[in-house]
């Protein structure tokens, strides 16, 4: 193929589309690529996935073979990286290690565009990404300042959407609910953004776990276990002791069978005392009536909860006037 050719990446909105999209998105449009992505997910994508997945698998991982076996036939490439490793004595859920292979075992007619990053081992994220630029351009300094953009506005959005939570932390007076999930699964469409819009009807601010900022979620977490090793999860853990004086209630939100989460959930669970928590899992045969009830009653207790607060603050006040 001439280099002068335009080509179309795929890119799955699942898994790593949530924490990276920027950076895929601006990188590829900066080597003149054109990019089509799957939809949000729908209960066909997933019935899809689930037909190209083995039953063990987790359902965010059926959900994003479900978004690939969408993009069939609709692109040069798909983008699949292996991801393993963002730094030292850290991993990623082995999900993340194996998708490459998973998608390349299961799927004969599609070809793949990788990246490694795995820190651990040496593979960093610019010569991934190098390697990849190489099939789009042969200039070396085009490839370095796409990467370079594209790392620039990735890093921007995320400081926007972190600023903005801020400000609803400050000035919003409503419960505030952090929700602890991995972002492929609270901003999927068809799984968790049902949950967010219904802690919105019953007038509470969810805050999202994962929008703080990596090193500060990273460093806090130690507060919470010094030993933990799976990077998605101490980012969320640091986040809950980021938080944890500006929320009222904390809800879990784990796809079946995350083995990451449930430890790592469990742990949390043991640790903090003062504030109301509720673990939702999400699976294949989610029915909305029954989480709706979970919900409200989550909420109904942790209303109660305040108002025998405020109720103590008050007899307290009494005794000195
Ligand atoms: S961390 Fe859990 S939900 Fe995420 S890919 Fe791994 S098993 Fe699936």
């Amino acid at each position: 193929m001439s280099v002068s050719q335009k080509y179309t990446i795929g890119i799955p909105r699942a898994l790593l589309y949530y924490k990276h999209s920027v950076l895929w998105k601006n990188f590829f449009k900066e080597l003149d690529c054109d990019i089509v992505l799957s939809p949000k997910t729908t209960k066909k994508l997933l019935d899809d996935g689930i037909a190209n997945s083995i039953d063990e698998s987790c359902l965010s991982a059926k959900i994003f073979m479900g978004h690939v076996n969408y993009l069939r036939g609709k692109a040069d490439y798909i983008l699949v990286p292996r991801i393993v490793s963002y730094g030292k004595n850290e991993s990623t859920c082995t999900k993340f290690h194996a998708l490459y292979d998973i998608v390349k075992n299961t799927f004969d007619d599609i070809n793949l565009l990788d990246y490694n990053l795995d820190v651990e081992n040496g593979s960093r994220e610019f010569s991934g990404f190098y390697k990849m630029g190489l099939n789009f351009t042969k200039n070396p300094m085009k490839i370095y300042n796409a990467y370079k953009k594209a790392k620039k506005s990735q890093k921007l959005e995320n400081k926007k959407m972190e600023a903005y939570q801020e400000e609803l932390l400050e000035q919003n007076n409503k419960l505030k609910i952090l929700v602890v999930s991995h972002p492929y699964n609270i901003y999927d469409e068809f799984i968790g953004q049902p949950i967010v819009k219904y802690l919105k009807q019953l007038d509470t601010c969810p805050i999202y776990a994962d929008v703080l900022d990596e090193g500060t979620a990273k460093q806090k977490s130690k507060q919470i276990s010094s030993g933990l090793y799976w990077s998605y999860n101490k980012e969320l853990v640091g986040a809950i002791e980021h938080y944890k004086d500006k929320i009222d209630g904390i809800i879990f939100l784990v796809a079946f069978p995350c083995g990451p989460d449930s430890l790592v959930n469990e742990l949390c669970q043991r640790k903090i005392k003062d504030i109301p928590i509720i673990t939702i899992v999400l699976d294949e045969l989610q029915g909305e009536a029954g989480l709706h009830t979970r919900l409200e009653s989550f909420i109904d207790i942790i209303n109660m909860k305040k108002q025998d607060n405020e109720e103590l603050v008050r007899q307290e006040r009494c005794k000195y006037e």
